[in-house]
Order: structure tokens, then sequence, then C-alpha cells
């Protein structure tokens, strides 16, 4: 009859209700959990080279600023733990802007001519290192430039880190597809084992902790190219081999 007919209805509507705050506070409670360990995370990355740096100056106020040796010793290690200091805290400074609504300045251009522009910076961070640049002609693209000239600085400054620095090989190419454009960087690197690859675009995630400390990163490089890269309405993967090298390859939309 019609009363059990509302009853039901209102029972069911009641149960919809039920299961959608459910799921809010679940997806709450693991933003919570996503700001809890951010924040562990970006502590723990600054914790590490500010120690450093109260320990070089410990040595050296119990009396080793008199020998010049050691005085030029801590000097230099502090002076490298302050950049990597610098650099965190800009990324940091990046992810935050790039997480609230950012302001991209997009406008069409040839991504061709910008990667042109930049082969002189390219070829000087990749030092001996043998470098191939492949751009096709008039790739047209809405982007804000600074943005992807980030990116790309991004992939190829990971691609020298991790090639050697005389037979290092390092091949930056731009092609159109369809509907896209790719920029590819690949080189001839140790390559990423399958189990990290999954995890590489997340926030301080490194493959090898130690090795990464010595090239200051802290493992947000390529989460702030992800994020540039989606914000473009693009997407970025990898492909990787253990002993064949990596090519990232960011796809954005053609205009
Ligand atoms: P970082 O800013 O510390 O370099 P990234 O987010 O750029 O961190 O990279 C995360 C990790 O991915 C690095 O620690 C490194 O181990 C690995 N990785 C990135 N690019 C390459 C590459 N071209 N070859 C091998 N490993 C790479």
């Amino acid at each position: 009859n019609q009363g059990q007919v509302e009853i039901d209805s209102l029972a069911t509507s009641f149960n919809g209700m039920l299961e959608r705050l459910e799921v809010s506070f679940e997806a709450e409670k693991e933003a919570k959990e996503q700001m809890r360990r951010f924040a562990a995370d970006a502590s723990h990355e600054l914790r590490t080279p500010l120690t450093s740096i109260h320990g070089f100056l410990e040595v050296l106020l119990r009396g080793a600023y008199n020998q010049p040796e050691q005085l030029l010793k801590a000097l230099k290690s502090m002076h490298g733990e302050s950049v990597r200091i610098n650099k965190l805290v800009e990324d940091l400074l990046m992810l935050a802007r790039l997480d609230r609504t950012p302001s991209f300045q997009k406008a069409e251009g040839a991504l061709d001519e910008m990667l042109r522009e930049m082969e002189p910076q390219l070829r000087m961070l990749a030092g001996d290192r043998k470098i191939t640049i492949e751009l096709e002609p008039q790739t047209l693209c809405m982007y804000d430039s600074d943005k992807i000239k980030q990116v790309v600085l991004n992939l190829f400054h990971n691609a020298v880190q991790h090639t050697h620095p005389m037979t290092g090989e390092i091949t930056l190419k731009l092609a159109k597809l369809e509907n896209q454009v790719e920029i590819a960087v690949h080189d001839n690197g140790p390559g990423i084992a399958p189990e990290h690859l999954g995890r590489l675009f997340d926030r301080f995630f490194r493959v090898d902790t130690s090795r990464a400390r010595k090239s200051g990163g802290a493992g947000l490089g390529l989460s702030i190219t992800q994020s540039i890269v989606e914000l473009h309405g693009g997407t970025i993967n990898v492909d990787s081999e253990l002993g064949a090298g990596s090519t990232f390859r960011v796809l954005l939309p053609r205009s």
C-alpha cells in the first residue's frame, strides 16, 4: 500500500545519505592522513641538513675555527646543506602554489622553438654527456612557458644525475601525435626497478635514499613535474628497465 511504499523510499534515500556520509568521512580521513604524512616528511627533510649544520657549528665553536683547514671544510659543508634547504623550501612552496588554484600564464606557442632556446642551457647542464635533440617543427601547444621549461629541466636534470659524466647519453625528442604533443627524455642510465615505478611520482619518494642524498634531491621533482603537466591537461609516464635506461614521456594536448 501507499504508506509502505513511502516508508521504503524514505529508507532507501536515508541509506543513500548514510553511504554518502561514510564516503565523505573516509575521504576526509584520508586527506588528513595525507597532510600529516606530508608535514612529517617535510619536517624530516628539513631536519637532516639543519642537524648537520648544527653539528659543524658545534665543532667550530669548540675551537676548530682556529684551524683554517677545518674551518674551510665546515664552511663548505654548511654551504652545501644550506643550498639543500633552499631547494627544499623552493620545492615545497612550488607544491603549495600548485595545490591551490595556480595562476598559469598559458599562451599558444611553438614548443620546438622554446626547446631550441633551451639547448645551450641543457648542453651546459650535461657537461661531456652525449646529447641528441630532435624537435619536430611547428609543434603548437597552449602552455605556460616558465612551467613547461621547468618540466623539461627537471626531467633533464634527473637524466644527467643518473648517467655517467663521460659515457652518458641523453636524448630529448619532441613529436606531434594525433591529438597530443610528446616531449620525451631518454637516458642510458641504470634504469628503475619495476617495483619502484608505481611510486616514482609520489611526494618525497626516492629510489635510493643514500645516493639521492648526495645529489641533494628530496624526491619532490617528479611530483612537481607531474602536477604541472596535469594542470596543462596532460599526462606523464615512464618506461624503464634495469640496465637499459629510462624514458620519461610528457603528453600535452595539441592546439
Ligand atoms: P629528486 O628531486 O630527489 O631528484 P625526483 O622526484 O625527481 O626526486 O625523482 C624521484 C626518484 O626517481 C629519484 O630519487 C631517483 O631515484 C628516481 N629517478 C628519477 N629520474 C630517474 C632517471 N632518469 N633514472 C633513474 N632514476 C631516476
